[in-house]
């Protein structure tokens, strides 16, 4: 029989459709043809000599040649850098300009090395280029959240292949961000507890869907996961704020990433995916009730029609043996 779960962190129920479902290995891209994906592409706007086809740099890590990585304002910006925050009110209608900060990350030279392929060194690059731009945003007294994220592929909303992430300051908390903040407060004051520390206790002390662990993290499919091998890269230390990570963690957590895509990618043959920090915002620093995390989310399913509906999701494999088969991977 089919089971639903619920996801203490979001209160959403899924249902895990244990019948119909789809062993790990069947959400490989088989029948595609593997693409090889060259180092340097002439055209793309994020390979080394092409900076000016992009705007002038708001952050940059240079090396002996050139730069490692470097920071733009996105070209085509989901808000404008320029004007006040003003927030009109006319009947039931509310409307805020539309200002906030957008960037892009491009998070190395190399047109083919996405995340499963840098080195530790490169991918703690961009981690502290994450904190680097949250801080950054955040200060902006215009901006109420920060939301660092990463397409990868098609399916994940991106054309562009040359690896990078984004940033984007809103001028408002997101509803969903509202409802885990109110959720999360609402169980520290029934329980007295952290619910995210509460969960990742006992992930641990389950170990069934546990992915890796490393010093600071721990990687795991979750227990009420909406799609197929959608994870968590949680900090064992509570933290509310992705600001408050130490150098060390930083570190520790390009690691976990870099290997937890690793397995992803060895394992489903480079699936698109898509991550995202989910934090509080800066000012929720030291809050005992929330706790962030990086959201891992492969896109190996489509959304229908019952899922926009409802929001209700169907999950046709079992997080269980997802991440069974990804702990089974061996990556450096
Ligand atoms: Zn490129
Ligand atoms: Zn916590």
């Amino acid at each position: 029989m089919p089971e639903l779960r619920h996801n203490v962190l979001t209160r959403e129920w899924v249902i895990i459709a244990t019948e119909r479902a789809r062993r790990p290995e069947d959400f490989t891209k088989k029948g595609k043809e593997k693409k090889i994906i060259p180092s340097y592409v002439a055209t793309c706007p994020f390979c080394p000599g092409n900076e000016k086809m992009t705007p002038p740099e708001t952050y940059v890590v240079p090396d002996t040649t050139g730069w490692r990585l470097r920071v733009t304002p996105n070209k085509f910006a989901a808000l404008s850098y320029e004007g006040e925050r003003r927030r009109s009110i006319h009947g039931i209608r509310r409307t805020i300009t539309g200002v906030g900060i957008h960037e892009v990350i491009v998070e190395t030279p190399d047109h083919s090395k996405t995340t499963a392929l840098l080195d530790d060194a490169q991918v703690e690059t961009i981690v502290q280029t994450y904190l680097n731009r949250f801080k950054f945003a955040s200060q902006d007294p215009r901006v109420e959240q920060v939301t660092i994220f990463k397409n990868h592929g098609e399916a994940a909303g991106t054309s562009l292949e040359h690896p990078h992430s984004q940033m984007i300051g809103t001028p408002v908390i997101t509803a969903q961000l509202r409802d885990r903040l109110i959720n999360a407060l609402r169980h520290f004051d029934e329980f007295g507890e952290c619910i995210f520390c509460r969960v990742l206790d006992q992930e641990l002390k389950e170990g069934a869907r546990v992915i890796l662990e490393t010093r600071h993290f721990v990687a795991f499919v979750q227990y009420a996961a909406l799609t197929p091998f959608s994870m968590l890269i949680m900090p064992r230390r509570h933290m509310a704020c992705f600001a408050e990570i130490s150098d060390e963690e930083a570190a520790d957590l390009a690691s976990a990433l870099r290997r937890t895509l690793a397995k992803l990618y060895q394992g489903l043959d480079d699936p698109d995916f898509n991550y995202v920090v989910r934090t509080a915002p800066a000012e929720y620093t030291g809050v005992k009730y929330y706790h962030w995390y990086v959201s891992i989310i492969p896109r190996l399913t489509k959304t229908a029609g019952f899922e926009l509906g409802s929001g209700m999701f169907i999950n046709v494999s079992l997080p269980e043996e997802s991440a069974s088969f990804l702990r089974g991977i061996q990556v450096a």
